[in-house]
Order: structure tokens, then C-alpha cells, then sequence
């Protein structure tokens, strides 16, 4: 019998899993997928990589600084800054301290007053000397509130929050928690976005590859808690001293008995191959021409990361706004958005993959609770891990993880 069952392998369980196995005892990980790494999975198709939704690693997460060895990972860099198209163009803008050399392009870009753009100063500068926990615990109000607070022009929010935290949150509304908008802000002033060279994958795969080979059960989900036992779909009973439920928020829900706490954020991604690629800058693309059309992002990935391509070929990812998958004209209104920004050459860029995911990111709306950071024990030897619980994020997932971990050990050492 394991001293600890962890229910779900994604960046939650897997690091709890790290952290209790480093520490002496015996765990057993239970995957209802046939392998780790939960939304954090990578398809390998034609010699492309393909993430199961366009994501990225920010070097400045702390968690992900202690677990993972960054080099191992082989990460490769976006340009810090972001390319906003409005008014028909493509306007660079940087973080001066960072590319001095686009100080101008920035300040005379058209999204956003020269005030606006001191304003994101002064908030980077006050954001990265505070510490994450007290901005995870500051007084909440909705992003938009916060932006409106900080008196952004309405140009700024609209050509460039919008659609960079948009992106983010995966909503465009900006009612996400005002605590995930000041985390988002200070991870990207401290560090870079980033891709491991090999796919988001390799980030699981990296830390279940440090536990016991037999301590990871995939193809095996699990039907039903009841004390400290869980029994599996397939009829096995497994019993511990300690169960910690990793799952996404609504699968914990059904586990737990609780009432499904939160609504989810969806979002869809479509990946494209061209002979020659768009742009050769390795950043990413934002769309400041409102919500009117379908995109919300685009990037170049085999720019960021050669090896997400086969040589010769370039990966283009398109981001979605979350209401465009609705739309049944979908596939001529993205072909014409791409074609009104790289010309005819998007004639000859063909789809390899399209991922619509709905259950993407728990809501950290305010509305729908905001963004807390929960105590990981639920009832005596059952506790709980998982984004929701934290920043909704790979930091917040890793985080929580260790966080039950450290509860388990500590109750395990007191019993
Ligand atoms: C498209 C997309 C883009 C994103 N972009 C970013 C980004 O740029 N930066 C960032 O930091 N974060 C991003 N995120 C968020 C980040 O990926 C997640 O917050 C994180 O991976 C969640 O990890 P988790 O372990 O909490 O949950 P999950 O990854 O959902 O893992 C839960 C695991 O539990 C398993 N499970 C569920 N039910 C059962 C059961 N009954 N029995 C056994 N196993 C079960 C599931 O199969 C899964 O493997 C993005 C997410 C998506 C989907």
C-alpha cells in the first residue's frame, strides 16, 4: 500500500508527487489520460510540434525556477515585447529598459497615449519589487476596474490590454481578478516567455522523469472517493494514508462531492505550415483591431523555437477569441484576416492541426470568485491540488502541488 495516492498527473500531481518522493515516501500517481502532463501536452505531427494550445513558459515563475532545470529544456526566447496590428499595420513595442533600440517605434506607436506608455512603466517598476504572495492576497477588483483606476486611455486598453491579457485570461472582457493581472504584469517585466525547444511537453515529462518509473498508473481513472480509497473505473480499490486530488477543478468537484466551483475559459488554437515564414521576428503577434474579427494572437513559432518545425518549413500558431468559435463563418473570416495581414502567401498555408479547447483555464473572474489561494487540505487525509487553487497558471499549478505536499508531510509526521 502507497503511504500517498495522487489522483491526476498534471504539473499539480506530478510535482506534489516530486516533492513527496524527495522527501521518502512511497506515492502512487493515478492518470485517467495515457500519459502526464494534464493541458500541458504536445503532438508531434509531420515533424511539427504542436502544443495542444499555444502556450508558454515565463522563465520569472519561481516554482518553475525550483523544480525544473531550465537548460535540460533547451528553452528558446521570444523577443520581449509584442507586435500590435491596428490601423493596417504592424507597430513594435517594447520594454525600452530591455530593447533600447525600439524606444521609438514604442513611443510613437498608435496604441496608446505617450502617457499610457509611462504608465506601464511606473506599474512594471512598483510590480516587480513586490512579492508574489502579497499580490495574490492585495484587495481584488476586476482588471478593467484596475486598468480604469490607473486612468489607461481607452486607445491602450483596447488595442493592447485587451487583446494581451485577452490572451492570457483566455477573456476579453477583463473581469479576471485584478490579482492575476498585477502577477501576469511582474512576470513578464522579471523574465521572458519562453518554449522548450522540444514542445510545452517536455515540462511534465521532465519531472516524471524523475520518479520511480512503477509510481505512475496511466489509462487508469478514478470513479470514487470514499475516505481514504479510491476505486478506479476498472474495479482495482487502492487504499493510503493520504489522497490528494490533482484534477482539473471540475473533475474535483465530482471526486470530492463539493459543487462545481467555477465555470471554465475556452479558447482554440489552429496551426498552420508555410514554406517561408510570415515574419522573422521570434514574438508574438496582437491583434489591437478589436473583437470584431477572429484572431486574438499569432506567432511564428519555429521563429521563437527551430525544432517546432521540420528545416525548411515554418509553424504559424493562431490564437481565437474565445466568442469566435461560435462563429460559423469561422474559417473564410480567418482566412481573410490573414490574408488582409501577410498578403497572398497565406493561400499556400495549410492547417495541421486545430484545437478547440473548452475547458482551457478555470474562470478567475471576479464574479466567479476571483482568484484565492486555497488551503490545500480538504478533510483529514484528503486534500486537493491544482491551478484553480492558485494562479491559474503552470507557476500556480506547481505551486499547489508543493503545497499539498508539504500538508501531507506534515500531517503524516504528526499522526
Ligand atoms: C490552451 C492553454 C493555454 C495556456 N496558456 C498558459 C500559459 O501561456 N502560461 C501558463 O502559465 N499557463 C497556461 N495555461 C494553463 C496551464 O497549462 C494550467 O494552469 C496547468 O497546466 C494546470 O495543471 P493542473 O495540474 O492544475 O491541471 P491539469 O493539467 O488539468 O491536470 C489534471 C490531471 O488530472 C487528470 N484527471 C482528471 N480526472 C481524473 C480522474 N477521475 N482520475 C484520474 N485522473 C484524472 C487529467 O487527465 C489531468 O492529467 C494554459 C492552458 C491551456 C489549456
Amino acid at each position: 500500500m502507497p503511504e500517498v495516492i495522487i489522483v491526476g498527473a498534471g504539473l499539480a500531481g506530478i510535482n506534489c508527487a516530486l516533492y513527496l518522493q524527495g522527501r521518502g515516501l512511497d506515492v502512487q500517481l493515478v492518470e485517467a489520460a495515457d500519459r502526464v502532463g494534464g493541458r500541458v501536452r504536445t503532438d508531434s505531427v509531420e515533424g511539427f510540434q504542436l502544443d495542444r494550445g499555444f502556450q508558454v513558459l515565463q522563465t520569472s515563475y519561481r516554482e518553475a525556477q525550483k523544480t525544473l532545470d531550465f537548460s535540460a529544456l533547451q528553452l528558446r526566447h521570444f523577443e520581449a515585447g509584442a507586435v500590435v496590428r491596428v490601423d493596417g499595420r504592424f507597430h513594435s513595442l517594447a520594454d525600452p529598459r530591455r530593447a533600447p533600440s525600439k524606444i521609438m517605434s514604442t513611443l510613437f506607436a498608435p496604441v496608446g497615449t505617450l502617457r499610457d506608455k509611462l504608465r506601464v512603466l511606473e506599474l512594471v517598476s512598483r510590480l516587480v519589487t513586490e512579492h508574489t504572495g502579497n499580490l495574490l492576497n492585495a484587495p481584488e477588483r476586476t482588471t478593467l476596474q484596475a486598468l480604469h483606476d490607473s486612468s489607461f486611455s481607452p486607445l491602450i486598453i483596447e488595442r493592447f490590454f485587451r487583446p494581451f491579457l485577452g490572451g492570457i485570461f483566455l477573456e476579453e472582457e477583463l473581469e479576471t481578478s485584478s490579482r492575476k493581472f498585477e502577477f501576469v504584469m511582474r512576470t513578464f517585466a522579471l523574465g521572458r516567455a519562453a518554449l522548450p525547444a522540444h514542445g510545452m511537453e517536455e515540462i511534465p515529462k521532465q519531472i516524471a522523469s524523475k520518479l520511480p518509473a512503477n509510481s505512475i498508473m496511466v489509462n487508469a481513472r478514478v470513479r470514487r472517493l470514499t475516505g481514504n480509497t479510491v476505486e478506479l473505473e476498472n474495479g482495482t480499490v487502492m487504499r493510503a494514508r493520504a489522497v490528494v486530488i490533482a484534477t482539473d477543478v471540475s473533475s474535483a468537484a465530482v471526486l470530492l462531492g463539493l459543487p462545481e466551483r467555477r465555470p471554465w475559459n475556452g479558447t482554440a488554437c489552429l496551426y498552420y505550415a508555410a514554406e517561408k515564414p510570415p515574419m522573422e521576428e521570434p514574438v508574438l503577434v496582437l491583434n489591437g483591431e478589436g473583437p470584431g474579427s477572429p484572431i486574438n494572437n499569432l506567432c511564428v513559432l519555429s521563429n521563437v523555437a527551430p525544432e517546432y518545425a521540420p528545416p525548411g518549413a515554418s509553424l504559424i500558431s493562431v490564437t481565437l477569441h474565445a466568442n469566435a468559435t461560435r462563429n460559423v463563418l469561422l474559417d473564410t473570416d480567418l482566412r481573410m484576416q490573414l490574408r488582409q495581414w501577410f498578403g497572398s502567401q497565406t493561400r499556400e498555408w495549410r492547417e495541421l492541426g486545430r484545437y478547440v479547447i473548452p475547458r482551457a483555464l478555470p474562470s478567475q473572474k471576479v464574479s466567479d470568485g476571483g482568484l484565492q489561494v486555497e488551503p490545500p487540505q480538504v478533510r483529514p487525509g484528503v486534500y486537493a491540488a491544482g491551478d484553480y487553487m492558485d494562479s491559474g497558471s503552470i507557476n500556480g499549478a506547481l505551486r499547489s502541488g508543493r503545497k499539498a505536499a508539504e500538508a501531507v508531510l506534515e500531517d503524516l509526521k504528526a499522526s
